[in-house]
């Protein structure tokens, strides 16, 4: 009899998405005609910048001649679209990264989960509380965790809580361990990190040669110019870190597809007879098996946001986000409300008033403003007490969410 893989069985049931979902389509039943704002799932809501268009669109006409037509393409991305990220994403930050350390994919939701494939079994796990939840879904399905435990958390996992009662820091773990997730500018939390802290982490993971798994998807929404886009920025993080982008939320490639991930060179990893082994060449032999590259013309798209136009599109795109979460922030304050995050990062970190619990204060913005967040309870067992806005909406649409709100 066909056996299924059973550490699909310990992922929770009833998570986070699906249950905002149901709520919504209760309160759309008992209320037909409620115009609902959502600011809830993050995903973005503006058009995709012209010179992305262009790209893409030129690259159509030339897939429909017999010369320019490209079939597979090299499984790692093309050599044009690893220089130009390889050139403005790194180099001109002072990063040593070169071109053939940088592997385009189709999401970082893929890349940050396929990762495990090629890393053992033995690891010993750090993730942050609140957490994006993909990185711990995908170590469940993986076997690397045990059972779920009535807080949300599972068994075999070390959460590093990052909440109002450490300023939204990240601590180093007390115990030690061996792969970890940072995500800065940081979902859900809209907290970042700064060089000093993240080069503690650098130090830490170098010292108990140790894996950083380093989620810098939000770095285009960084303001302040004193902090890392990159953990490449910091001294040592090529002996010690993975690094994921996306251009899902800077260019509004949600829909159209395209990521990459860094894996230096010098990066080695210990197998069980403790020889190191070269991480990259185990990525690189990763992605010809089981992956056959991004489409040709979404690669065109992808270069044209190192192009002039292309920089000064993004550029305006999050500066828009950027004055949702302004706005938010703003409004929410001069209600009385304790907001946090929303000024590097697309997304505000509200404290629930009156000590209401998560999920309460959901269905109080639902029923008494016609607002969809998320509760911070669903990113992890530390998100409790605080709500989730993201700022990827219309102008319109954040204004009204506001007035509504303050309303109440
Ligand atoms: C949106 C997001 C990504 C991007 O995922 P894609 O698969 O590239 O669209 C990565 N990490 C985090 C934390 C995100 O919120």
């Amino acid at each position: 009899m066909v056996q299924i893989n059973p550490n699909y069985l310990k992922l929770k049931a009833g998570y986070l998405f699906p249950e905002i979902s149901r709520r919504v389509e209760v309160f759309k039943n008992q209320n037909p005609g409620s115009e609902l704002i959502r600011l809830g799932i993050g995903d973005v809501t503006e058009p995709l910048p012209l010179a992305c268009r262009e790209a893409m669109k030129a690259a159509i006409d030339e897939m429909g001649t017999s010369s320019g037509f490209h079939g597979y393409g090299p499984e790692q991305g093309y050599q044009w679209l690893r220089e130009a990220i390889a050139k403005n994403d790194y180099q001109v930050r002072g990063c040593e990264i070169a071109a053939d350390e940088i592997f385009i994919s189709d999401g970082s939701k893929c890349d940050s989960s396929n990762i495990l494939d090629i890393l053992g079994d033995q690891n010993r796990i750090a993730v942050t509380d609140p957490v994006y939840p993909v990185y711990v879904d995908s170590n469940v399905m993986t076997g690397h965790t045990g059972e779920v435990l009535d807080s949300g958390r599972y068994k075999g996992l070390s959460y590093l809580p990052i909440s109002a009662s450490n300023n939204f820091e990240v601590s180093l773990p007390s115990n030690a361990v061996d792969l970890i997730y940072l995500c800065f500018p940081n979902n859900p939390t809209g907290a970042v990190i700064t060089k000093k802290k993240l080069l503690e982490w650098v130090d830490y993971a170098r010292k108990n040669n140790a894996l950083i798994l380093f989620d810098a998807a939000y770095e285009a929404f960084i303001q302040d110019s004193s902090l890392p886009h990159s953990i490449y920025e910091i001294e040592g993080a090529k002996e010690c870190a993975i690094e994921f982008r996306s251009f899902s939320k800077n260019a509004g490639f949600t829909g159209v597809r395209c990521a990459f991930t860094v894996i230096p060179k010098t990066l080695k990893g210990n197998v069980g007879n403790h020889d190191m082994i070269d991480i990259w060449s185990l990525w690189s032999r990763r992605q010809s098996t089981k992956f056959n590259g991004v489409s040709y013309i979404v690669q065109k798209g992808a270069e044209a946001t190192y192009s002039a136009s292309g920089k000064s599109q993004i550029k305006s795109l999050v500066d828009f986000y950027m004055k949702n979460a302004t706005l938010i922030r703003e409004k929410l304050t001069d209600m009385g409300l304790q907001v946090y995050g929303g000024t590097n990062a697309p997304y505000v970190w509200i404290k629930t008033p009156e000590s209401m619990n998560s999920w309460t204060f959901f269905d109080h913005l639902l029923k008494r403003a016609n607002v969809v967040g998320t509760p911070g309870s669903g990113f992890g067992a530390s998100g409790e007490g605080y709500f989730r806005l993201s700022a990827f909406n219309s102008r319109s649409n954040v204004e009204l969410a506001m007035k509504r709100i303050e309303n109440i």
